[in-house]
């Protein structure tokens, strides 16, 4: 599940943007959908992974049985998202950049399962290394 949000933060990266790529899968292990941050492509702050595979599943009767998979952990914004809509299990490829909301979700009641996959660790502080600014301005802290 993780390799197909890894292959949503590379399409990102290789579009210039930052690489986080999410993806979410049904209870069987089916794919619904996928999607990556495309802030910078598109100039819009409110495309986080997790919200364009979540806006590309289109209307779910529940979110219940779904697997939110994402290359890094949730921000409080997808947090609130995974909450909202009532997402059963995430699947983090790594928390060591960004912790997010993970023991918020963990206290809620939701299923965090942490990878820590080297290959997400990498590839995002290969990013933040690179990129400072845009990252900061992605999780919202002053530069
Ligand atoms: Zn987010």
């Amino acid at each position: 599940m993780l390799e197909a949000a890894i292959e949503e933060a590379r399409k990102g990266l290789a579009e210039g943007g930052i690489p986080i790529g999410a993806a979410i899968f049904d209870r069987h292990g089916r794919l619904v959908s996928s999607g990556h941050n495309r802030r910078v492509q598109e100039d819009d702050p409110s495309i986080h992974g997790e919200t364009d595979a979540f806006r590309r599943a289109g209307r779910q009767r529940s979110y219940r049985d779904l697997i939110m998979v994402t290359t890094l952990a949730p921000c409080w914004y997808c947090s609130g998202l995974v909450r909202q809509f009532g997402f059963g299990t995430v699947v983090v490829g790594e928390s060591v950049n960004f912790g997010g909301g993970v023991e918020w979700l963990r206290e809620a009641g939701v299923e965090v399962i942490d990878l820590a996959s080297s290959e997400c660790i990498a590839m995002m502080a290969e990013y933040i290394e690179r990129e400072p600014v845009v990252w900061n301005e992605d999780i919202g802290e002053p530069a």
